[in-house]
């Protein structure tokens, strides 16, 4: 509905001052009359001819025309008939010498409100004017009157059928008996289809009992229903997404209650109910997200801490009253820091969010499978009979980690480490049970990682043993307890060490001498793998530049970088800046990285790459073929060399007699054009093994292990005095 309502305000018309219009030929006649009828609250005109009379009718608005009939143009008769056509809203007393009553007869007939033979007493002119014009006072007076109530029905239906609510009435019956146009957009039924139709055609059926207390309502005032939250079926389908057609309306009813009898008696009688239904939907929605939002992890929409922990608090109340078991498990993911360190964060969600899917699937209804953050998720199993059974649990997740997962269209391998603790043998609150499940979870990771472990008391110390170890490491660069060991890279056509991997290890004050394997992993997932590296890069190069200046000048230097260091952006200038300092070529130094860095792929990667290629440094792939190989690396990325890893190395024994991968990976190398060294050759055969199928740089304990400077100086040494491996032996 587009009409607008006018809201000005109508004047009353006992206020206005009246117009007489005085039509008749003889001028004395209407001298007279303006003399007899003149008055303040009074406008007189007057005219001699019909056809000035209804000019004067067209032009202005007038109240009372006092009409001779026979006039000079055009009879009184014919200006009445004209008012008559033309619906002026006048009254007319005709004044008429004509005695004759047909000519009386045919005024009245035609509208006039009296009729005056002249010449007539004047009081009774007086008289009948006085009553026609507030007649007339009377009629528009009234006209008025129902031009506000016409104006006022329509601003209440203006604001019922624009309203954003649903208005209604019912009867006594509960059927409808007006519901405004709201209806046709909110629930998709015409107004004609719902008059008449009960209540509950429109109630979603489960909110039929409570829609019955407001509907069928009969209480008024402050007693009515209000607020009441029931659903109302939609035809259509509304937009929200449902699954089913309804919207949330919030509802308010009051009793329509009539005066009884015309005796005057109060006695009211219940006639139906009226009220309002809100369209509350999107307002409800908005409410559920955010009480979801407060309860749920955002990525994976499993139940957040803070519902873990109310659901593992009521399953320990639970458990103590019932005597049953309660698990409580703590899942951290292997390696995940590298998926998003090395594919970026938007990969690493996704896979987040389909370990949280298999998870979630293999939990049973009651158990509950929350994330702790990160790639951290924790179960609460509520109700088991016994401690073995998380057991079983444990093995279903590992289970479906089995199969792999996509990351970037590759195949990825998720495997977990699982801390178990259980109420009430390792614990009573909920901060305890998840404080051990915790430590436990760590031992695994210690223990190489993939698996699960129950919580022992002893584990606690081993886990005050890994945060103090953490401490002692951030200390370590400035106490200067790390060192480096190297071990010979050598040449079996040209029987000379061609290079030295410097071996990072640090003097722990108390453990003694400790291999990378104990604090590298560490070091990156605390964030002090930078320091670390940037101490053996300027070590390595201050050594190699002294070999250097002993002589050994075409000695390289090969040295570990975390892919972690990747993500600097300073990490090129960083390493071309121990190389100058020591003068060093930059091909004398050999970055080796580890596979993972394919993972990756990112532009910024292989631009790092390029610019250290640029400056003329070497970048080899270590431990090569043991998790993310594939040709297209090898042809995407700037590397001058890949190391057979040792597992491989270790399988070539005198049992067999084909080594396909062996041969594969040196095929491969030669293909793309790359150096190949051998890593971990301990054995004369696996020596003449690989330098019969092509390959010839090796490193390995048969050689030597990785040793002091002092030790390798020596190696270089008798190297350069006798022939390998022979010279080499002593040390190994
Ligand atoms: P890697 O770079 O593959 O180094 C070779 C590892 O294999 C060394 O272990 C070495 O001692 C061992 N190895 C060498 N020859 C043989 C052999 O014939 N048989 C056997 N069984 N093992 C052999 P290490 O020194 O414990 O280093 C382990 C890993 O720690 C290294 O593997 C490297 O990935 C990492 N690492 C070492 N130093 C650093 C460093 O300064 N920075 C970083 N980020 N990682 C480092
Ligand atoms: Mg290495
Ligand atoms: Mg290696």
């Amino acid at each position: 509905m587009n009409r607008t309502i006018q809201s000005h305000v109508l004047p009353d018309a006992f206020e206005q001052t009246q117009c007489i219009l005085i039509v008749d030929d003889e001028h004395r006649m209407r001298s007279s009359l303006r003399q007899l009828l003149d008055g303040h609250d009074r406008e007189i005109m007057e005219c001699g001819t019909g056809t000035s009379a209804i000019a004067a009718l067209k032009a202005h608005d007038i109240d009372l025309v006092l009409l001779d009939i026979g006039l000079p143009d055009i009879s009184g008769l014919e200006v009445m008939e004209w008012i008559k056509n033309n619906k002026i809203p006048t009254s007319v007393i005709f004044v008429s010498a004509d005695d004759r009553i047909d000519a009386a007869i045919r005024a009245l007939r035609n509208g006039a409100v009296e009729f005056v033979r002249k010449p007539s007493e004047l009081e009774e002119i007086q008289h009948k004017v006085e009553n026609a014009l507030y007649r007339r006072r009377l009629e528009r007076s009234h006209a008025l009157m129902n031009t506000r109530i016409e104006h006022s029905e329509q601003l209440h239906r203006f604001l019922v059928e624009n309203s954003p609510d649903l208005i209604y009435t019912l009867d006594l019956s509960g059927c409808f008996t007006f519901i405004n146009n709201r209806v046709e957009s909110l629930l998709g039924n015409s107004r004609d289809e719902i008059i008449g139709l009960p209540y509950s055609s429109i109630v979603y059926t489960s909110d039929l009992d409570k829609a019955r207390y407001a509907f069928t309502e009969r209480r008024i005032d402050k007693r009515a229903t209000a607020n009441l939250e029931v659903r109302l079926k939609c035809r259509h389908d509304n937009g929200h997404h449902f699954d089913s057609n309804y919207i949330i309306a919030m509802l308010s009813a009051t009793g329509i209650y009539e005066t009884r009898g015309g005796d005057g008696t109060t006695a009211k009688g219940f006639s139906g109910t009226y009220g309002v239904a809100r369209d509350i939907t999107e307002r409800k929605i908005a409410e559920e997200t955010i009480s979801f939002q407060a309860f749920h992890d955002q990525l994976t929409h499993l139940p957040n801490q803070r519902l873990f922990s109310d659901r593992l608090e009521m399953a320990i109340t639970h458990a103590k009253r019932s005597g049953r078991v309660v698990g409580v498990m703590f899942i951290d993911l292997d390696r995940f820091k590298l998926v998003n360190d090395t594919y970026g964060h938007a990969e690493g969600d996704e896979l987040l969010k389909s370990v949280a899917h298999r998870l979630h699937h293999c939990m049973r209804a009651g158990d509950t499978l929350a994330r702790k953050g990160g790639d951290e998720f924790t179960v609460l199993l509520p109700d088991l009979s016994s401690v073995e059974d998380t057991t079983v649990i444990a093995e279903k997740i590992a289970n479906v980690l089995d199969v792999p997962f996509l990351v970037s269209g590759q195949e990825f391998h998720v495997t977990a480490s699982i801390g178990i603790s259980v109420f009430p043998r390792d614990g009573d609150t909920v901060d305890v049970l998840l404080k051990n499940a915790d430590i436990a979870m760590y031992k695994v990771k210690a223990n190489g990682k993939n698996g699960a472990m129950f919580f022992t008391p002893d584990m606690n110390s081993c886990n005050h043993e890994r945060i103090r170890l953490e401490n002692d490491l951030r200390q370590a660069v400035n106490n200067s307890e790390l060192r480096l060991y190297y071990q010979p890279q050598v040449s079996i056509g040209s029987s000379q060490i061609i290079a030295m991997e410097a071996l990072v290890r640090w003097q722990h004050p108390v453990h003694g001498l400790m291999g990378p394997s104990n604090f590298i992993d560490m070091a990156e997932e605390a964030g002090l793998i930078g320091p670390i590296t940037d101490w053996v890069l300027a070590e390595s190069c201050r050594q190699l530049a002294q070999w250097h200046a002993q002589g050994f000048d075409k000695l390289r230097i090969a040295v570990n970088v975390s892919p972690q260091e990747f993500d600097r952006c300073d990490m090129v200038d960083r390493i071309a800046a121990h190389v100058n300092a020591h003068n060093l070529p930059a091909e004398s130094l050999d970055i080796e990285i580890t596979e993972n860095i394919f993972l990756q792929g990112a532009t910024s990667v292989i631009n790092k790459m390029r610019a250290l290629r640029d400056k003329g440094i070497r970048i080899s792939i270590d431990d090569f073929g043991t998790c993310y190989s594939s040709l297209n690396y090898l042809r995407l990325f700037p590397i001058n060399a890949i190391k057979i890893d040792q597992s491989f190395v270790n399988d070539l024994d005198a049992s067999h007699r084909v080594f396909p991968i062996v041969q594969a990976i040196i095929n491969l190398a030669g293909g793309f054009g790359l150096n190949l060294v051998a890593e971990g050759v301990e054995t004369d055969f696996q020596l003449k093994t690989l330098h019969d199928l092509g390959c010839d740089e090796m490193q390995g304990y048969l050689f030597s292990r990785p040793v002091p400077a002092a030790d390798a100086e020596q190696l270089l040494r008798n190297a350069y005095t006798d022939p390998l491996p022979a010279a080499l032996f002593p040390l190994g």
